[in-house]
Protein backbone atom coordinates (compact mmCIF):
# COMPACT_ATOMS: atom_id res chain seq x y z
CA UNK A 1 0.00 0.00 0.00
CA UNK A 2 2.67 2.18 1.06
CA UNK A 3 4.95 1.12 -1.75
CA UNK A 4 2.57 1.83 -4.18
CA UNK A 5 1.60 5.40 -3.21
CA UNK A 6 5.13 6.03 -2.82
CA UNK A 7 5.48 5.26 -6.26
CA UNK A 8 2.23 6.76 -8.37
CA UNK A 9 3.66 10.08 -7.34
CA UNK A 10 0.63 11.97 -7.37
CA UNK A 11 -0.47 10.58 -3.36
CA UNK A 12 -0.11 13.09 -0.55
CA UNK A 13 -0.08 11.37 2.75
CA UNK A 14 -1.91 8.05 2.02
CA UNK A 15 -3.45 6.19 5.41
CA UNK A 16 -1.16 3.44 6.39
CA UNK A 17 -2.05 -0.53 5.34
CA UNK A 18 -2.82 -0.60 9.05
CA UNK A 19 -5.64 2.88 9.78
CA UNK A 20 -7.19 0.95 6.75
CA UNK A 21 -7.49 -2.72 8.38
CA UNK A 22 -8.51 -0.83 11.92
CA UNK A 23 -11.17 1.19 10.01
CA UNK A 24 -12.73 -2.01 8.59
CA UNK A 25 -12.36 -3.78 11.45
CA UNK A 26 -13.34 -2.03 13.89
CA UNK A 27 -16.05 0.42 12.11
CA UNK A 28 -19.87 -0.14 13.65
CA UNK A 29 -23.07 -0.08 11.29
CA UNK A 30 -25.21 2.90 12.83
CA UNK A 31 -23.43 1.78 16.01
CA UNK A 32 -24.47 -1.77 15.91
CA UNK A 33 -22.25 -4.58 15.36
CA UNK A 34 -18.72 -4.91 13.66
CA UNK A 35 -18.97 -5.60 9.98
CA UNK A 36 -16.93 -8.72 9.01
CA UNK A 37 -13.11 -8.48 7.96
CA UNK A 38 -14.12 -9.54 4.73
CA UNK A 39 -16.60 -8.11 2.88
CA UNK A 40 -17.69 -11.40 0.80
CA UNK A 41 -20.10 -12.21 2.95
CA UNK A 42 -21.40 -8.63 3.33
CA UNK A 43 -22.28 -8.78 -0.93
CA UNK A 44 -23.14 -12.52 -0.60
CA UNK A 45 -25.74 -11.63 1.33
CA UNK A 46 -27.09 -9.01 -1.00
CA UNK A 47 -26.68 -11.33 -4.16
CA UNK A 48 -30.58 -10.88 -4.80
CA UNK A 49 -30.83 -7.28 -5.19
CA UNK A 50 -27.67 -7.56 -7.56
CA UNK A 51 -28.97 -9.98 -10.15
CA UNK A 52 -32.34 -7.72 -9.84
CA UNK A 53 -30.49 -4.76 -10.39
CA UNK A 54 -28.25 -6.73 -13.49
CA UNK A 55 -31.45 -7.31 -14.99
CA UNK A 56 -33.18 -4.41 -14.83
CA UNK A 57 -30.07 -3.07 -16.53
CA UNK A 58 -29.66 -5.63 -19.25
CA UNK A 59 -33.30 -5.44 -19.88
CA UNK A 60 -33.09 -2.19 -21.10
CA UNK A 61 -31.37 -3.39 -24.40
CA UNK A 62 -28.45 -0.89 -25.62
CA UNK A 63 -27.08 -1.13 -28.61
CA UNK A 64 -24.23 1.52 -29.32
CA UNK A 65 -25.84 3.07 -32.43
CA UNK A 66 -29.35 3.48 -30.78
CA UNK A 67 -28.76 6.76 -28.80
CA UNK A 68 -32.78 6.83 -27.46
CA UNK A 69 -32.34 3.53 -26.29
CA UNK A 70 -28.28 3.96 -24.45
CA UNK A 71 -29.88 7.31 -22.94
CA UNK A 72 -32.71 5.51 -21.16
CA UNK A 73 -30.66 3.09 -19.82
CA UNK A 74 -28.37 5.88 -18.91
CA UNK A 75 -31.00 8.15 -17.34
CA UNK A 76 -31.64 4.98 -14.96
CA UNK A 77 -27.70 4.73 -14.15
CA UNK A 78 -27.60 8.48 -13.85
CA UNK A 79 -30.31 8.39 -11.22
CA UNK A 80 -29.10 5.54 -9.24
CA UNK A 81 -25.61 6.92 -8.60
CA UNK A 82 -27.57 10.26 -7.79
CA UNK A 83 -29.70 8.63 -5.02
CA UNK A 84 -26.20 7.46 -3.38
CA UNK A 85 -25.16 11.23 -3.20
CA UNK A 86 -23.28 11.37 -6.39
CA UNK A 87 -22.72 14.57 -8.52
CA UNK A 88 -23.77 12.98 -11.91
CA UNK A 89 -23.36 14.66 -14.79
CA UNK A 90 -24.62 13.99 -18.54
CA UNK A 91 -22.62 15.03 -21.10
CA UNK A 92 -24.41 15.47 -24.14
CA UNK A 93 -23.61 13.66 -27.28
CA UNK A 94 -25.51 14.16 -31.05
CA UNK A 95 -24.68 10.74 -32.30
CA UNK A 96 -24.15 8.56 -29.56
CA UNK A 97 -26.20 8.49 -26.37
CA UNK A 98 -24.89 11.08 -23.45
CA UNK A 99 -22.05 10.00 -21.90
CA UNK A 100 -21.72 10.07 -17.71
CA UNK A 101 -19.30 11.20 -15.42
CA UNK A 102 -19.91 10.29 -12.14
CA UNK A 103 -17.87 11.49 -8.67
CA UNK A 104 -18.02 11.04 -5.37
CA UNK A 105 -15.84 12.40 -2.44
CA UNK A 106 -13.44 15.06 -2.17
CA UNK A 107 -10.58 16.51 -2.63
CA UNK A 108 -8.42 17.59 -5.87
CA UNK A 109 -6.72 13.88 -6.09
CA UNK A 110 -8.79 11.20 -8.09
CA UNK A 111 -8.89 7.86 -8.99
CA UNK A 112 -10.79 7.00 -12.25
CA UNK A 113 -12.99 3.97 -12.69
CA UNK A 114 -14.39 3.60 -16.07
CA UNK A 115 -16.63 1.55 -18.15
CA UNK A 116 -19.41 1.09 -21.01
CA UNK A 117 -23.36 0.61 -20.95
CA UNK A 118 -23.62 0.06 -25.00
CA UNK A 119 -23.43 -3.57 -26.24
CA UNK A 120 -23.15 -5.23 -29.19
CA UNK A 121 -26.36 -6.66 -29.29
CA UNK A 122 -29.18 -5.48 -31.87
CA UNK A 123 -32.90 -4.24 -30.02
CA UNK A 124 -34.59 -7.28 -30.56
CA UNK A 125 -31.61 -9.94 -28.90
CA UNK A 126 -33.66 -10.84 -25.68
CA UNK A 127 -36.34 -12.62 -27.36
CA UNK A 128 -34.10 -15.15 -28.20
CA UNK A 129 -31.10 -14.48 -25.59
CA UNK A 130 -33.35 -13.80 -22.35
CA UNK A 131 -32.86 -12.87 -19.30
CA UNK A 132 -32.04 -15.80 -17.51
CA UNK A 133 -30.14 -18.03 -15.31
CA UNK A 134 -28.70 -21.66 -15.46
CA UNK A 135 -25.88 -23.76 -13.57
CA UNK A 136 -24.95 -20.72 -11.66
CA UNK A 137 -24.64 -18.14 -14.70
CA UNK A 138 -26.61 -15.46 -15.18
CA UNK A 139 -27.08 -15.16 -19.00
CA UNK A 140 -28.63 -12.25 -21.09
CA UNK A 141 -26.94 -9.55 -23.70
CA UNK A 142 -24.49 -7.09 -22.06
CA UNK A 143 -24.42 -9.44 -18.83
CA UNK A 144 -20.38 -9.81 -19.16
CA UNK A 145 -19.95 -7.00 -21.32
CA UNK A 146 -20.39 -4.66 -19.23
CA UNK A 147 -23.25 -3.91 -17.61
CA UNK A 148 -22.08 -6.00 -14.44
CA UNK A 149 -19.11 -4.18 -13.87
CA UNK A 150 -21.39 -1.19 -13.74
CA UNK A 151 -23.47 -2.48 -10.92
CA UNK A 152 -20.41 -3.97 -8.82
CA UNK A 153 -19.37 -0.70 -8.99
CA UNK A 154 -22.73 0.46 -7.68
CA UNK A 155 -23.01 -2.01 -4.71
CA UNK A 156 -19.19 -1.41 -3.73
CA UNK A 157 -19.99 2.35 -3.54
CA UNK A 158 -23.39 1.80 -1.61
CA UNK A 159 -20.83 -0.42 1.04
CA UNK A 160 -18.54 2.55 1.54
CA UNK A 161 -21.20 4.87 2.49
CA UNK A 162 -23.52 3.15 4.19
CA UNK A 163 -20.55 2.08 6.04
CA UNK A 164 -18.97 5.16 6.36
CA UNK A 165 -15.49 4.16 4.73
CA UNK A 166 -12.96 6.86 4.22
CA UNK A 167 -12.16 7.56 0.71
CA UNK A 168 -8.68 8.81 0.33
CA UNK A 169 -9.35 10.24 -3.20
CA UNK A 170 -12.52 11.21 -5.10
CA UNK A 171 -13.60 8.60 -6.98
CA UNK A 172 -14.70 9.49 -11.02
CA UNK A 173 -16.67 7.05 -12.10
CA UNK A 174 -16.78 7.55 -15.96
CA UNK A 175 -19.50 5.40 -17.81
CA UNK A 176 -19.26 5.84 -21.30
CA UNK A 177 -22.10 5.02 -24.09
CA UNK A 178 -19.77 4.19 -27.53
CA UNK A 179 -16.98 1.94 -26.75
CA UNK A 180 -17.79 -0.55 -28.76
CA UNK A 181 -16.94 1.45 -32.33
CA UNK A 182 -13.85 2.69 -30.49
CA UNK A 183 -15.03 5.59 -28.04
CA UNK A 184 -15.50 8.06 -31.17
CA UNK A 185 -17.43 11.17 -28.99
CA UNK A 186 -15.71 10.02 -25.96
CA UNK A 187 -11.65 9.60 -25.98
CA UNK A 188 -10.82 12.53 -25.49
CA UNK A 189 -13.29 12.80 -22.03
CA UNK A 190 -11.47 9.51 -21.00
CA UNK A 191 -8.24 10.89 -21.81
CA UNK A 192 -8.89 13.91 -19.67
CA UNK A 193 -9.90 12.30 -16.74
CA UNK A 194 -7.01 9.79 -16.83
CA UNK A 195 -4.54 12.78 -17.09
CA UNK A 196 -6.23 13.95 -13.86
CA UNK A 197 -6.36 10.55 -12.33
CA UNK A 198 -3.85 8.59 -9.89
CA UNK A 199 -4.73 5.16 -11.25
CA UNK A 200 -7.36 4.16 -13.95
CA UNK A 201 -9.20 0.63 -12.84
CA UNK A 202 -11.35 -0.53 -15.92
CA UNK A 203 -14.17 -2.66 -15.31
CA UNK A 204 -14.75 -4.74 -18.37
CA UNK A 205 -14.71 -8.17 -18.07
CA UNK A 206 -11.92 -10.50 -16.67
CA UNK A 207 -10.19 -12.93 -18.93
CA UNK A 208 -10.53 -16.74 -18.08
CA UNK A 209 -11.51 -17.61 -14.82
CA UNK A 210 -11.05 -13.61 -13.41
CA UNK A 211 -7.13 -12.64 -14.58
CA UNK A 212 -6.83 -8.66 -14.32
CA UNK A 213 -5.42 -7.50 -17.61
CA UNK A 214 -2.07 -5.81 -17.24
CA UNK A 215 -1.27 -5.32 -21.28
CA UNK A 216 -3.20 -5.37 -24.19
CA UNK A 217 -2.02 -4.86 -27.80
CA UNK A 218 -2.83 -1.75 -29.98
CA UNK A 219 -4.69 -1.62 -32.96
CA UNK A 220 -6.43 -0.33 -35.55
CA UNK A 221 -7.31 -1.18 -38.77
CA UNK A 222 -5.98 -0.04 -42.76
CA UNK A 223 -7.63 -0.14 -45.62
CA UNK A 224 -5.23 -1.11 -49.25
CA UNK A 225 -6.33 -0.04 -52.53
CA UNK A 226 -5.06 -1.79 -56.10
CA UNK A 227 -5.61 0.13 -59.60
CA UNK A 228 -4.37 -1.88 -62.14
CA UNK A 229 -6.11 -1.29 -65.69
CA UNK A 230 -9.87 -3.36 -67.48
CA UNK A 231 -8.90 -5.13 -70.57
CA UNK A 232 -10.37 -7.96 -72.35
CA UNK A 233 -8.74 -11.60 -70.70
CA UNK A 234 -8.90 -13.34 -74.08
CA UNK A 235 -8.18 -10.61 -76.73
CA UNK A 236 -6.07 -8.08 -74.23
CA UNK A 237 -4.60 -9.71 -71.81
CA UNK A 238 -1.14 -7.92 -72.14
CA UNK A 239 -2.86 -4.49 -72.03
CA UNK A 240 -4.11 -5.10 -68.81
CA UNK A 241 -2.91 -4.79 -65.31
CA UNK A 242 -4.21 -7.22 -63.10
CA UNK A 243 -5.38 -5.29 -59.48
CA UNK A 244 -6.15 -8.82 -58.08
CA UNK A 245 -2.20 -10.08 -58.92
CA UNK A 246 -0.89 -6.37 -57.61
CA UNK A 247 -2.88 -6.84 -54.60
CA UNK A 248 -1.72 -11.09 -53.92
CA UNK A 249 1.39 -9.68 -53.84
CA UNK A 250 0.96 -7.27 -51.23
CA UNK A 251 -1.27 -9.34 -48.86
CA UNK A 252 1.85 -11.48 -48.83
CA UNK A 253 4.45 -9.08 -48.12
CA UNK A 254 2.16 -7.40 -45.51
CA UNK A 255 1.33 -10.81 -43.84
CA UNK A 256 5.04 -11.21 -43.55
CA UNK A 257 5.43 -8.05 -41.45
CA UNK A 258 3.82 -10.70 -38.61
CA UNK A 259 6.14 -10.90 -35.78
CA UNK A 260 5.03 -13.14 -32.54
CA UNK A 261 8.07 -12.12 -30.29
CA UNK A 262 7.71 -8.54 -30.60
CA UNK A 263 3.22 -9.00 -30.11
CA UNK A 264 3.06 -7.29 -33.31
CA UNK A 265 0.11 -9.05 -36.19
CA UNK A 266 -1.36 -8.48 -39.10
CA UNK A 267 -3.81 -10.12 -40.90
CA UNK A 268 -5.43 -9.87 -43.78
CA UNK A 269 -9.09 -9.92 -42.64
CA UNK A 270 -11.19 -9.23 -46.01
CA UNK A 271 -10.44 -8.56 -49.67
CA UNK A 272 -12.25 -7.97 -52.54
CA UNK A 273 -12.02 -6.92 -56.31
CA UNK A 274 -12.89 -7.81 -59.83
CA UNK A 275 -16.09 -8.04 -61.98
CA UNK A 276 -16.08 -10.69 -64.16
CA UNK A 277 -13.33 -14.18 -65.13
CA UNK A 278 -12.89 -12.28 -68.96
CA UNK A 279 -12.15 -8.87 -67.64
CA UNK A 280 -8.61 -8.27 -66.25
CA UNK A 281 -9.54 -6.88 -63.06
CA UNK A 282 -9.01 -2.74 -62.26
CA UNK A 283 -9.58 -2.57 -58.87
CA UNK A 284 -8.94 -4.92 -55.22
CA UNK A 285 -8.77 -3.72 -52.18
CA UNK A 286 -7.95 -5.76 -48.81
CA UNK A 287 -8.57 -4.94 -45.23
CA UNK A 288 -5.97 -5.29 -42.61
CA UNK A 289 -6.48 -5.95 -39.01
CA UNK A 290 -3.36 -4.71 -36.80
CA UNK A 291 -2.37 -5.27 -33.18
CA UNK A 292 0.86 -4.24 -31.41
CA UNK A 293 2.30 -4.45 -27.99
CA UNK A 294 5.03 -1.58 -28.23
CA UNK A 295 4.06 1.94 -29.30
CA UNK A 296 7.35 2.37 -31.87
CA UNK A 297 5.65 -0.48 -33.68
CA UNK A 298 2.78 1.23 -33.94
CA UNK A 299 4.88 3.83 -35.80
CA UNK A 300 6.86 1.37 -37.64
CA UNK A 301 4.06 -0.32 -39.21
CA UNK A 302 1.91 2.68 -40.32
CA UNK A 303 5.22 4.03 -42.01
CA UNK A 304 5.72 0.42 -43.56
CA UNK A 305 1.84 0.59 -44.78
CA UNK A 306 1.92 4.06 -45.77
CA UNK A 307 5.25 3.22 -47.99
CA UNK A 308 3.72 0.27 -49.78
CA UNK A 309 5.00 0.57 -53.38
CA UNK A 310 3.26 -1.53 -56.41
CA UNK A 311 5.08 -4.98 -58.13
CA UNK A 312 3.39 -4.81 -61.36
CA UNK A 313 4.75 -1.85 -64.01
CA UNK A 314 1.33 0.62 -64.21
CA UNK A 315 -0.17 -0.80 -60.73
CA UNK A 316 -0.89 2.24 -58.25
CA UNK A 317 -1.70 2.28 -54.22
CA UNK A 318 -3.66 3.78 -52.06
CA UNK A 319 -3.45 3.18 -48.20
CA UNK A 320 -5.90 4.47 -45.66
CA UNK A 321 -6.62 4.02 -41.85
CA UNK A 322 -4.29 3.71 -38.88
CA UNK A 323 -3.59 2.74 -35.81
CA UNK A 324 -5.43 5.17 -33.40
CA UNK A 325 -5.34 2.37 -30.35
CA UNK A 326 -1.94 2.33 -28.54
CA UNK A 327 -1.11 -0.60 -27.03
CA UNK A 328 -1.56 -0.46 -22.74
CA UNK A 329 1.74 -0.89 -21.86
CA UNK A 330 2.61 -3.46 -18.70
CA UNK A 331 4.74 -0.22 -16.97
CA UNK A 332 6.11 -0.41 -13.98
CA UNK A 333 3.57 1.68 -12.13
CA UNK A 334 0.66 -0.74 -13.70
CA UNK A 335 2.79 -3.72 -12.07
CA UNK A 336 2.74 -1.89 -8.77
CA UNK A 337 -0.99 -1.36 -8.85
CA UNK A 338 -1.56 -4.85 -9.51
CA UNK A 339 0.09 -6.39 -6.95
CA UNK A 340 -1.86 -3.82 -4.68
CA UNK A 341 -4.92 -5.85 -6.27
CA UNK A 342 -3.59 -8.85 -5.42
CA UNK A 343 -2.47 -8.11 -1.89
CA UNK A 344 -5.94 -7.06 -1.47
CA UNK A 345 -7.66 -10.32 -3.04
CA UNK A 346 -5.64 -12.00 -0.40
CA UNK A 347 -7.22 -10.00 2.12
CA UNK A 348 -10.13 -11.46 1.05
CA UNK A 349 -9.44 -14.79 0.51
CA UNK A 350 -8.27 -15.53 -3.06
CA UNK A 351 -5.62 -15.14 -5.48
CA UNK A 352 -5.45 -12.83 -8.88
CA UNK A 353 -3.59 -13.37 -11.62
CA UNK A 354 -2.79 -11.34 -14.67
CA UNK A 355 -2.57 -11.63 -18.55
CA UNK A 356 -1.79 -9.60 -21.52
CA UNK A 357 -4.24 -9.33 -23.96
CA UNK A 358 -5.09 -9.01 -27.50
CA UNK A 359 -8.31 -7.30 -27.38
CA UNK A 360 -8.29 -3.59 -26.91
CA UNK A 361 -10.47 -1.20 -24.82
CA UNK A 362 -10.89 2.29 -23.48
CA UNK A 363 -7.83 1.36 -20.73
CA UNK A 364 -5.59 1.86 -23.35
CA UNK A 365 -6.60 5.84 -24.00
CA UNK A 366 -5.70 5.79 -20.41
CA UNK A 367 -2.83 3.81 -20.15
CA UNK A 368 -1.00 5.71 -23.16
CA UNK A 369 -1.92 9.27 -20.88
CA UNK A 370 0.85 7.52 -18.69
CA UNK A 371 -1.98 6.44 -15.88
CA UNK A 372 -1.18 2.97 -13.95
CA UNK A 373 -4.21 1.38 -15.24
CA UNK A 374 -5.46 -2.09 -14.33
CA UNK A 375 -8.31 -3.69 -16.83
CA UNK A 376 -10.35 -6.74 -16.68
CA UNK A 377 -11.74 -5.57 -12.96
CA UNK A 378 -15.44 -6.74 -13.75
CA UNK A 379 -16.73 -9.97 -13.26
CA UNK A 380 -16.02 -13.38 -14.08
CA UNK A 381 -17.87 -15.02 -17.01
CA UNK A 382 -17.14 -15.62 -21.15
CA UNK A 383 -19.28 -15.31 -24.52
CA UNK A 384 -18.87 -11.36 -24.57
CA UNK A 385 -20.36 -10.14 -28.37
CA UNK A 386 -21.61 -13.90 -28.08
CA UNK A 387 -24.83 -15.95 -27.41
CA UNK A 388 -24.02 -17.83 -24.54
CA UNK A 389 -23.03 -14.16 -23.24
CA UNK A 390 -22.97 -15.04 -19.19
CA UNK A 391 -21.44 -14.03 -15.52
CA UNK A 392 -20.71 -16.59 -13.00
CA UNK A 393 -22.48 -15.64 -10.01
CA UNK A 394 -20.37 -17.14 -7.19
CA UNK A 395 -17.58 -15.10 -8.26
CA UNK A 396 -19.77 -11.61 -7.89
CA UNK A 397 -19.33 -11.12 -4.03
CA UNK A 398 -15.71 -11.72 -4.33
CA UNK A 399 -15.79 -9.00 -7.25
CA UNK A 400 -16.76 -6.91 -5.76
CA UNK A 401 -15.39 -7.14 -2.74
CA UNK A 402 -11.72 -6.15 -4.03
CA UNK A 403 -13.50 -3.07 -6.16
CA UNK A 404 -14.43 -1.91 -2.84
CA UNK A 405 -10.88 -2.22 -1.34
CA UNK A 406 -9.30 -0.70 -3.71
CA UNK A 407 -11.70 2.58 -4.20
CA UNK A 408 -10.67 2.68 -0.20
CA UNK A 409 -7.19 2.29 -0.05
CA UNK A 410 -5.56 3.54 -3.56
ZN1 LIG B 1 -16.71 -3.99 -23.13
Amino acid sequence: MRFWSALSGKATVPPTTQTIVQSERTFTKNGGTPLSTTWIPYFQAQLDDILKELREYVEIETPTHDKQAVDSLGGVIAERFRKLGCRVERIEQQQFGDQLRVEYGEGEEQLLILGHFDTVKEIGTLATEPWRIEDGRVYGPGTYDMKAGIIFCYFALKAIIDSGLPLTKKLVFFWNTDEEVGSPSSEQLIRAEARKSAAALVIEPSFGNGLIKTSRKGGGEFTLHAKGKAAHAGNDHAKGVNAIEEIAHQIVRIQSWTNYDSGTTLSVGKINGGTVSNVVPEAAHAIIDVRVSKREEAERITKLMHGLTPVLPHAELQVEGGIPKPPMERSEKTVLLFKHAQRLAAEEGFTLDEIGVGGTSDGNFCADEGTPTLDGLGPVGDGAHASHEHVLISAIPERIALLLRMMTTL
